[in-house]
């Protein structure tokens, strides 16, 4: 066996089926009195009901949160929080709520309490991001790990079966990438293994039956394995991608990560064979590229850029930015190349090995 180096990460978690009622109970663990509840508009309910489980702990509500944390968002939100002297955050709703949530603890030292409702894992990693003037700045700093994740599967009964197949399968990629990775550490692929082989079952079933508890129950845990190995682990191109797409062009995430993935798994097969291989077992395919797109299409997504906004016109400079810094992958990453595999995935083409 090769040497290795793992940093778990300080991750607090309470899983299961009504876990929202214990909110209170955990605000006194923190010790923390004035929460202030941040959601979408959308998930304004979500919000209000927070507010009445949490009762003389609720400080108020945020529900204004837009994606990729702005920092005029940011800005908004921590003169509220000032305002009704809050001393925590409670983030309700998808990877943009608990990125609100994660910057307002770096920016103004308040404890998060996440309580995720999509399948993104963002409340199981240690990155952080923020929009500024059209550019998104992420790092890794491990003070963004929320206090406590409550993590209530009842609570995704509602999530569209358009945002959940997406969603799933960025939370399949951040599980792959980690599998397929030069310098793949044991525990994280022990961890992105069992969260493939969750998410290659239950999606399809969240799909076909959006109320199916069960189904929804497994999803959301192959969602939190599949962050714990973004968390402790690495990203490589696939993330380098979705990031310069989704950061210069606006393209949507879980979307853009759905589509590209196929293509950069096929990219990297032949520079981590084994990884790849491993990879195919626990989605129970015969080749990974092949078999991740097969199941976008299975669960609904769309599998071509040109679907989702981006023109072809981009098509050109997307790759000079992708490629502009250097970019730690297992196979080696050029302009050409990965112009060729953005060609591909803005045509919708099953991925080429
Ligand atoms: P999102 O948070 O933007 O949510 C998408 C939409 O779904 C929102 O309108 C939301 O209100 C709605 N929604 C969420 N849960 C719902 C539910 N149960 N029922 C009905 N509607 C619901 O999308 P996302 O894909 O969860 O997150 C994307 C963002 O998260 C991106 O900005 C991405 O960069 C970030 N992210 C960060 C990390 C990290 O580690 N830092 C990891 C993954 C994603």
């Amino acid at each position: 066996m090769r040497a290795f180096e793992f940093t778990a990460l300080p991750w607090n978690i309470i899983f299961g089926a009504g876990a929202l009622a214990r909110l209170p109970e955990v605000l006194d663990r923190l010790g923390c009195a004035r929460a202030l509840v941040l959601a979408t508009a959308r998930q304004r309910e979500d919000a209000a009901r927070v507010v009445a489980i949490l009762g003389r702990r609720a400080a108020g509500s945020f529900t204004d949160v837009a994606m990729h944390v702005p920092v005029e968002t940011i800005a908004r939100a921590r003169t509220e929080a000032a305002r009704l002297a809050a001393d925590c955050t409670v983030s309700i709703g998808g990877g943009s709520t608990t990125g609100l949530g994660k910057a307002l603890k770096l920016e103004a030292g308040l404890a998060h309490v996440a309580v995720p409702t999509t399948y993104a894992g963002s409340e199981m990693t240690n990155i952080w991001g923020k929009t500024e003037g059209g550019h998104k700045l992420t790092a890794r700093d491990v003070r963004v790990v929320p206090a406590v994740t409550i993590y209530d599967p009842e609570l995704t009964l509602g999530l569209p079966p358009h945002i959940a197949g997406p969603s799933g399968i960025n939370a399949l990629a951040q599980a792959v990438v980690n599998v397929c990775a030069r310098d793949d550490n044991p525990i994280v692929t022990l961890m992105a293994l069992e969260a493939i082989r969750i998410l290659a079952r239950s999606l399809p079933a969240v799909v076909r039956s959006p109320r199916d508890l069960a189904a929804r129950t497994e999803a959301l845990y192959g969602a939190c394995l599949a962050g714990a190995a973004l968390g402790s682990g690495t990203t490589g191109l696939h993330h380098r991608l979705c990031h310069t797409l989704g950061g210069s062009f606006d393209t949507p995430h879980a979307e853009t990560h759905t589509i590209l993935l196929p293509h950069t798994v096929a990219y990297n097969a032949a520079a981590v064979p084994e990884g790849t291989r491993r990879v195919a077992a626990a989605l129970g395919v015969a080749d990974a590229a092949a078999g991740l797109f097969a199941l976008a299409r299975q669960v609904g997504a769309k599998t071509a850029l040109r679907d989702v906004g981006f023109a072809a016109a981009d098509l050109d400079r997307a790759a000079e930015l992708a490629t502009a810094q250097p970019c730690p992958n297992p196979a080696p990453v050029t302009r050409a190349a990965v112009r060729d595999l953005l060609g591909a995935a803005w045509e919708g083409r099953p991925p080429r090995l």
